[in-house]
C-alpha cells in the first residue's frame, strides 16, 4: 500500500478488523497533499450532492469524526478536530441567491444550519467585509490539521499491528500470471494478498507498472498562513480557517495539471486577495508562510475505489481531489470492508470500472458549491 491520509485511514480500518498491512511512504507521512491541506471538514459545502452516493460518503465520513476522535485519542494521539463552524457569507449579488437556493435542504440535514442577516453576520464576525449581504452558518462543521490527523492514524494503526514505513519508495509491482502479488522497493519485495494504490496524485503514475491506465490527474493547491494580532475569526469563514495557535490558514489555489509543490507569487496573491475580500483587515496581517500540495483529481470528481479491472489483487483508492481529508474516514471504512469481505457492492459508485467507455460528466460545469466555495 502506498499512502497519504487515504492510505493511512485504510490501514487503520483494516487493522481494526484484525488484518495486517504494510504501508509505504517515500518521504514523510503527510508530506503530500495531506500535509499541505487546509483541513476543512465541511461536507455540506464541498461534496457534490448531485451524486447521491458521493454525498452519502461525505456525510458518513463526517458522522464518523466524533467516534474516530475518541478512538485515536484513546490510542494516544488526538486528531484534533476543531468545531469552528463554517460561515459562508454572501459577499456578492451573485452568491446571495445561490446560498438561498441551497439553504432548504441544508436546513433539513439536522445540523443546525441557519441563515444570518447582514447584522447577525457582522455581530458574529465584526471584521467581515462591510458589504456583506447575509450568510449561511453551519455550526457543526469544522477543521483538522492534516499532519496531526495522519500522525494520529499512524499511531493508532501501529498499535493495532499495522506496519508504517517512512522513507521507503515503492518502485514497482510484483505481477505473476496477471495477478498482482505485492510491491517492490529498492531493497526488498513485499508480498500481499491485496495491494492498494493510494498514492494520491502519484496513483496515475503507479498504474503504469501494471500497465493499466488509472486516470488520476494532478491539481496543485497553494495555501498561506497569516497572523494578525488581536484578530481571529470565530468560525471558518469562506477560505479563512482559524488555528489553535492564533494564526489563520487560507486556502487555496486550484491549478489543473500542475505536478509540483512550488509556491508562486500569483498563487499567494490569489489566496491573499480572496481572504482580504472576506476580511479586509487581513491586508495588515503578518505573512507567516505558504505551502503547496498536489490533489489527486479524478475524471468525474468522484473518488476511484475498488479493484483495478483486469488485475487481480490490485486495488485503488484515490481521486479524492479537494476533499480527501473530509472523505478519508468513510473511504477507509469502505475499503476495509471490501478487503475483509471481497464484496464490492458498497463501492459500486466508486469503482474504477464506471469510467470505462466514453464521456464522464464534467463536474466543474455543475454550478453547485464550486461557486459557493471559490467565488470571492
Ligand atoms: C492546498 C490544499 C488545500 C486542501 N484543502 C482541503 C480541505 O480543506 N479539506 C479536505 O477535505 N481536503 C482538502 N484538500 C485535499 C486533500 O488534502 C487531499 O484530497 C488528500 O490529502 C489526498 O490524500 P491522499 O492520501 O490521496 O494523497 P497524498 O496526501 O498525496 O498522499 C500520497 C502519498 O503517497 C506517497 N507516495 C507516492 N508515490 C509513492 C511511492 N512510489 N512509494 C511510496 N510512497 C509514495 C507520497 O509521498 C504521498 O505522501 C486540500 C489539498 C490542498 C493541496
Amino acid at each position: 500500500m502506498i499512502v497519504g491520509v487515504i492510505g493511512c485511514s485504510i490501514a487503520y480500518q483494516i487493522a481494526k478488523r484484525g488484518i495486517t498491512s504494510t504501508v509505504f511512504e517515500q518521504h514523510r507521512f503527510a508530506s503530500g497533499a495531506s500535509g499541505a491541506t487546509v483541513g476543512i471538514i465541511g461536507p455540506l459545502w464541498y461534496i457534490d450532492r448531485a451524486v447521491p452516493s458521493f454525498f452519502r460518503l461525505g456525510m458518513s465520513s463526517f458522522d464518523m469524526f466524533p467516534q474516530l476522535s475518541a478512538e485515536l485519542a484513546e490510542a494516544g494521539a488526538e486528531l484534533e478536530f476543531r468545531l469552528t463552524g463554517i460561515l459562508k457569507p454572501a459577499l456578492t449579488e451573485g452568491l446571495y441567491p445561490l446560498l438561498q437556493e441551497h439553504l432548504p435542504w441544508q436546513t433539513e440535514m439536522g445540523m443546525g444550519v441557519t441563515w444570518l442577516g447582514p447584522e447577525e453576520v457582522r455581530e458574529r464576525e465584526p471584521e467581515i467585509h462591510p458589504g456583506v449581504l447575509g450568510g449561511v452558518f453551519s455550526p457543526k462543521e469544522g477543521a483538522v490539521r492534516g499532519k496531526t490527523f495522519v500522525d494520529s492514524l499512524v499511531n493508532a494503526g501501529t498499535r493495532l499491528g499495522a506496519t508504517f514505513l517512512e522513507g521507503v519508495e515503492v518502485t514497482g509491482l510484483e505481477v505473476a500470471g496477471g495477478r498482482v502479488t505485492g510491491v517492490r522497493t529498492p531493497f526488498e519485495v513485499f508480498h500481499a494478498e491485496h495491494t492498494v494504490l493510494a498514492a494520491g496524485p502519484w496513483t496515475g503514475i503507479a498504474g503504469r507498472w501494471v500497465p493499466e491506465t488509472i486516470p488520476i490527474r494532478p491539481v496543485r493547491g497553494q495555501r498561506i498562513r497569516l497572523r494578525k494580532t488581536g484578530f481571529v475569526p470565530r468560525s471558518t469563514v469562506q477560505n479563512v480557517v482559524p488555528q489553535t495557535d492564533g494564526s489563520l490558514v487560507l486556502g487555496a489555489t486550484r491549478e489543473e495539471g500542475v505536478f509540483n509543490d512550488h509556491t508562486t507569487v500569483s498563487g499567494v496573491r490569489q489566496v491573499t486577495e480572496a481572504g482580504m475580500n472576506v476580511f479586509p483587515i487581513l491586508g495588515e496581517a503578518e505573512f507567516v508562510g505558504t505551502v503547496a500540495g498536489v490533489r489527486p483529481g479524478s475524471p468525474d470528481g468522484v473518488p476511484l475505489m475498488g479493484p483495478v479491472p483486469g488485475w487481480e489483487g490490485l486495488r485503488v483508492a484515490s481521486g479524492h481531489d479537494h476533499a480527501g481529508i473530509m472523505l478519508s474516514s468513510g473511504s477507509g471504512e469502505l475499503m476495509a470492508d471490501y478487503i475483509a469481505s471481497s464484496d464490492a457492492t458498497a463501492l459500486e459508485a466508486f469503482l474504477p470500472s464506471r469510467l470505462a467507455g466514453d464521456a464522464t460528466p464534467d463536474y466543474m460545469a455543475r454550478p453547485l458549491f464550486w461557486n459557493i466555495t471559490h467565488e470571492k
